[in-house]
């Protein structure tokens, strides 16, 4: 990796250069080259060769933005959303969707091969049932812009809220929903919250829809403890969007960025909404983590029924089990499943979907995942497979620790962060499990993420 102080940088703040674009960075952007420099690139496709001036040089890598295309791929396309490239949220409206494509799988296998010392060929990728209208929950900041109440997204790399309009990604429930509201708060003189001053109520904008019933939850993160014209709000919201299954309130008052408080009070519905998933029903409420992108989730959870090759008297552990999603798809052909789960809204609904959907074979644990993989070692399960979905930062040791001590066969790890995957992986593999397996699937059209789902076998001496 390119290490120098900024003095001898082989390119100049300013400078303007015709560079070729040989790859994608873990953010999407094109990556070209000046004498071993890395020169990242916005908006740049591989092949292409583009006019950049540098307007910035990192600790590895300068930045350069596209002065002109010189010669443009034939992935290159018209951006179909307008807000492509002011709106922090998406990143690959520029290219075809076969080009964003081989940029994800790129990415995942570089990050295996590199940081997992695999020695994969390009990792096969799973394209999206859909590739706009594909999300099933919206979090729309809320700011004063030009003294109006307004929510959007943010622009990048700032908290500039961006008035966005139609999200092309989004279903239009959403949108409906945030229109509704910002309604209601220029109607009736709601502020919006302020990070600085901490002042101001309405902080977010949450929606989420259930793609098979249709129903939408709607929950309005405020700081304080009520909100002026709640009714109001209520009635606009059952006027304006169909299938409107709850309102809820989210009590937020601490600084920082986490979008949702942990007081919630429901003003209209039950407090949750349901939606089918792989031919089960899920309670959903607004903690509960829930993949926003539905079909796509199904294919990604019947390739780790796969990879598990469950034969109706396994034991499987499901680490990270949110609504308890994985784990009861998993219940379906397993002999008993145990999930594990720290956010206790996302338990009591997975306790509650494993009820409704007749699954008397799986339990759930609240817990920190190490906490409880460490417990179940000590109890001596001993699972055929386990199934880790952890966050982006992966997995602790204690918990890898706990794992190979529990001995399955089979662990399946899905991740949204191939780097911390790869990490992963490369430590299992000092536990003598061999990555057999990986498949990326795209959870994200549009947007830098990427899911991956592995396998890992125990070596048998
Ligand atoms: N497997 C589920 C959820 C995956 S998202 C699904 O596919 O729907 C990751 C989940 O891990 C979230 O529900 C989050 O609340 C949970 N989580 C985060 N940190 C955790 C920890 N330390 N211990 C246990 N669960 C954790």
């Amino acid at each position: 990796m390119f290490h120098v102080k900024q003095r001898d940088y082989p390119v100049r703040l300013g400078q303007v250069l015709d560079l070729t674009v040989t790859g994608y960075a873990s953010e999407g952007q094109g990556v070209a080259r000046v004498e071993g420099l890395a020169v990242f690139v916005a908006g740049a496709i591989r092949g292409e060769t583009v006019r950049v001036q540098i307007e910035h040089l990192g600790h590895t890598a300068a930045y350069g933005r596209i002065l002109q295309v010189l010669e443009p791929s034939p992935h290159r396309v018209a951006p179909g959303c307008p807000q492509a490239g002011a709106c922090g949220g998406c990143i690959f409206w520029h290219m075809d969707y076969e080009e964003e494509l081989y940029a994800k799988a790129r990415r995942v296998t570089d990050a295996l091969n590199r940081i997992g010392g695999q020695s994969l060929e390009l990792v096969p990728i799973v394209s999206s049932p859909r590739e706009t209208g594909y999300r099933n929950k919206a979090q729309y900041p809320v700011a004063l812009v030009h003294g109006k109440a307004t929510a959007g997204f943010f622009r990048p790399r700032t908290h500039q809220v961006l008035d966005v309009g139609r999200c092309r990604i989004q279903g239009s429930a959403a949108d409906r929903a945030k229109d509704t509201v910002v309604r209601w708060m220029r109607d009736n003189r709601v502020a919006p919250y302020d990070e600085k001053t901490r002042q101001g109520l309405v902080r977010h904008i949450y929606v989420r829809t259930a793609s098979v019933t249709g129903q939408v939850l709607v929950c309005l993160v405020v700081n304080g403890d009520g909100i002026p014209q709640e009714m109001a709000l209520v009635e606009n919201l059952l006027k304006n969007v169909d299938n409107l299954g709850t309102v809820v309130l989210s009590i937020h008052k601490k600084p920082g960025n986490a979008v949702l408080g942990d007081r919630f009070r429901t003003l209209y519905g039950p407090g949750y909404i349901e939606d089918r998933l792989c031919g089960l029903t899920f309670r959903l409420s607004p903690r509960s983590f829930y993949q926003v992108n539905h079909d796509q989730a199904q294919q990604l959870y019947e390739a780790a029924v796969e990879l598990a090759a469950l034969t109706g008297t396994e034991t499987a552990v499901d680490l990270y089990c949110g609504t308890g999603t994985i784990s009861l798809v998993l219940a379906r052909k397993a002999g008993r499943v145990i999930g594990v789960e720290i956010i206790d809204q996302a338990v009591a609904d997975a306790r509650e979907n494993a009820r409704r959907n007749g699954l008397t074979n799986a339990e759930f644990r609240c817990a920190d995942a190490s906490q409880a993989a460490a417990q179940l070692a000590a109890e001596g399960i001993r699972p055929d497979v386990i199934v880790v979905d952890p966050p982006r930062k992966g997995l602790d040791e204690t918990v890898i620790d706990a794992m190979a001590r529990m001995a399955p066969d089979r662990i399946v790890y899905i991740s949204c962060d191939p780097a911390t995957l790869a990490r992963d992986a490369a430590r299992l593999n000092h536990h003598g499990y061999r990555l057999t397996t990986a498949q990326a699937f795209d959870m994200f059209p549009k947007c830098a993420h990427v899911e991956t789902i592995v396998l890992l076998q125990r070596e048998t001496l």
